[in-house]
């Protein structure tokens, strides 16, 4: 999703960033029980590939291991899901898929069948059970719900028609090709793919520039990409919903120290 955010502060947009790559959970594999590898693969390394598998998440029925009633720590219907993986490969050799892997949950399976889990020789065997949590982006990479997630200022590109002669050495030089020659001079075609780089500024024979490009004063063009565990609107509003109980804790320290 690309959003463009306008009247808001580099510091508010950074908060939302934060938040959203650390502190909006969703599910991932957190504990594998191996009763069977005969692959070459580590059972190590089996699981941390398995932990790293985005999960579709439902963030209404489960809750956070810390904030679950059951206090227990292996968890319940509540706040875990177990998934168990049984493969053999038979006389050749074989890649197991994400596919294989068995949920309990019909809602909470990987978001792609095709994940490659590990490369099997003939004859060899995995068998094991997985119990998947929800977690934070700050505790391990793999809960985080976002594979990109920046921002940067909006770019406002102005052209001097009375000193700009067409020489169109700008329109050469823009990596982006935001530039392009029109009847009568330059146009300004994409906008918002511009970096801020000035390599169009540098390179205007004029004296001073014809080209001025300047970031607009508080606003943004926000880039997100979900994993796929959770909408990009529900990481937003998730985000959102954190940032509101952050200021809301805030306030209920200020009040009790100013008592
Ligand atoms: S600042 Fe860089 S990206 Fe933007 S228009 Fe100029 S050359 Fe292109
Ligand atoms: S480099 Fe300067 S003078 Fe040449 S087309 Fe671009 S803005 Fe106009
Ligand atoms: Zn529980």
């Amino acid at each position: 999703m690309r959003l463009l955010v306008r009247g808001v502060s580099v510091a508010l947009m950074n908060t939302a960033r934060r938040i959203m790559l650390s502190e909006v959970p969703c599910m991932a594999i957190d504990e594998v029980v191996i009763i069977e590898n005969s692959s070459i693969i580590h059972n190590e390394i089996l699981a941390h590939r398995l932990g790293l598998i985005p999960l579709k998440t439902d963030l209404d029925s489960y809750n956070l291991p810390e904030e679950c009633p059951c206090k227990s720590e292996f968890g319940c219907n509540l706040c875990r899901v177990a998934l168990t993986l049984e493969v053999e490969a038979g006389e050749n050799t074989m890649t197991v898929y994400s596919e294989a892997l068995r949920s309990e949950n019909p809602n909470i399976t990987p978001i792609s069948d095709k994940v490659p889990i590990v490369k099997m020789a003939p004859n060899q065997k995995i068998r094991l059970e997985a119990y998947a949590r929800l977690g934070k982006g700050k505790k391990h990479a793999k809960w985080q719900p976002v594979s990109a997630c920046a921002y940067k200022h909006l770019p406002q590109i102005k052209i001097n028609k009375k000193k700009c002669n067409a020489c169109g050495k700008c329109i050469e030089i823009c990596p982006k090709r935001v530039l392009v020659k029109a009847e009568k001079g330059i146009e300004i075609q994409k906008p918002l793919d511009c970096t801020l780089c000035q390599d169009c500024v540098d390179v205007c024979p004029q004296n001073p520039p014809a080209i001025e490009v300047s970031e607009e004063e508080n606003s943004f063009i926000f880039n997100i990409e979900s994993t796929g565990a959770l909408s990009v609107e529900r990481i937003v509003l998730e985000a959102l919903k954190i940032l509101d109980k952050k200021y809301e804790d805030f306030l209920n320290q200020i009040a009790v120290e100013g008592q």
